[in-house]
């Protein structure tokens, strides 16, 4: 069995950080069976230097023949001056719309050897800390109408919630579906006491959970949710929301984990192909200087395993090397604490030997 994957290294710590996860994913593939074809194509900085425009035509092109897309990161303080339509971003926005990708997952986990990390309190976190986010990534506040207007107060803008009954029924499955595949419970935020896009949420969730009597379903509110994250937020499995509040809440779960390195992220669609890539940014400060984690795009390629290629034993193979990679008392610097760290290639070469005997 052969995938293609399309590759796009992106900016800053792209490069190396991609570099590593392609290492990891040869080995994988290597060892359980079947084999990976790469293809690199731009996006983002390098694809204005080289063709003017953040996302080529032939970019969505050999992304969408892909079997799934392995992201670095993009941007930089070189195009920060350009026009939005013109910045590194929009290629992110970009290819997500022409993959048609709806849904952003990001797992928040605390990884065990990592727990000093956490800047909450370790009796909070004493049960640990895995939470899967859905978030909505295509509709709501951030593509509705907006606008600005003049009345008698003086100048107003404003910016619109829509959400229809199928874009919360799309994202709503694949909340229960993955709910199914971890922990069998989904929450679903939302802010139905005042908002009325939320009461269509709401109502829409209820119905889909009668399609899923195995998964244990509750609803929250956004600020509820906001404060349990940081009281208990064990409590949570797997959490759908819609985009804006997915935005802020994903980030606050993220955050509690202590590590930006180590996230990873998949943003789905309704086929198999996906775009996998680290929560964080390009780290222009510290480019080209081999000090960049490489874990979250390492854990993003369990992601693509798992997600788009159904290949669920490399999946676990990645993350169990990882895990091992951590325990063993590998860190870099970000991860460190003071303590000795090693490089991004030196933590590639620790996850690619443990895969061996993950
Ligand atoms: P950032 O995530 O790039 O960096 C924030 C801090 O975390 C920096 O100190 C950085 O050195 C550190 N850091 C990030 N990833 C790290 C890693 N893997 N290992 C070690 N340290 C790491 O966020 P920023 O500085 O706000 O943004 C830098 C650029 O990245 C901007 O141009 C921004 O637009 C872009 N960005 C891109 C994406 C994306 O491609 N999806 C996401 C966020 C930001």
């Amino acid at each position: 069995m052969n995938y293609n994957i399309a590759v796009i290294r992106g900016d800053g710590i792209g490069p190396e950080i991609v570099g590593e996860a392609i290492r990891v994913l040869e080995i994988a593939a290597k060892r359980f069976g079947f084999s990976l074809s790469f293809l690199d194509v731009l996006m983002g900085g390098r694809a204005i230097d080289e063709t003017g425009v953040p996302l080529p035509e032939e970019t969505i092109r050999v992304c969408k023949a892909s079997s799934a897309v392995l992201l670095g990161a993009v941007g930089g303080p070189k195009w920060d001056t350009l026009p939005g339509n013109l910045r590194p971003e929009a290629g992110l926005l970009g290819i997500r719309a022409a993959l048609g990708l709806y849904a952003n997952l990001r797992p928040a986990v605390l990884f065990d050897p990592l727990k000093d990390a956490c800047p909450l309190k370790a009796e909070i976190v004493s049960n640990g800390l895995d939470i899967l986010m859905v978030r909505e990534l295509t509709g709501g506040i951030y593509f509705g109408e907006r606008g600005r207007s003049q009345s008698i107060r003086g100048e107003e803008a404003y910016d619109t919630e829509r959400y229809s009954v199928m874009e919360i029924e799309r994202i709503g499955r694949i909340g229960f579906e993955a709910a199914k595949k971890r922990g069998n419970k989904l929450t679903s935020i939302d802010k139905a006491n005042v908002l009325e896009s939320s009461r269509l949420w709401r109502e829409t969730m209820h119905r889909l959970a009668k399609e899923y009597p195995d998964v244990v379903y509750d609803d929250m509110l956004v600020d509820n949710c906001a404060m349990q994250l940081v009281r208990n937020p064990s409590r949570f499995d797997v959490v759908v929301t819609s985009n804006m509040f997915g935005d802020i809440l994903s980030d606050e779960a993220s955050m509690i984990t202590g590590s930006i390195g180590m996230l990873p992220s998949a943003s789905l669609g309704d086929g198999t192909l996906g775009l996998y890539e680290p929560i964080h940014g390009s780290a222009p400060d510290i480019a080209g200087t081999n000090a960049a984690n490489p874990l979250a795009t390492i854990l993003s390629t369990a992601m693509l395993l798992r997600y788009s290629l159904n290949q669920q034993e490399a999946a676990d193979a990645i993350e169990r090397a990882v895990q091992k990679a951590l325990e063993e008392g590998w860190r870099t610097a970000d991860i460190a604490a003071g303590k000795p760290a090693i490089g991004t290639k030196e933590m590639g070469d620790v996850v690619c030997r443990l895969i061996e005997t993950a």
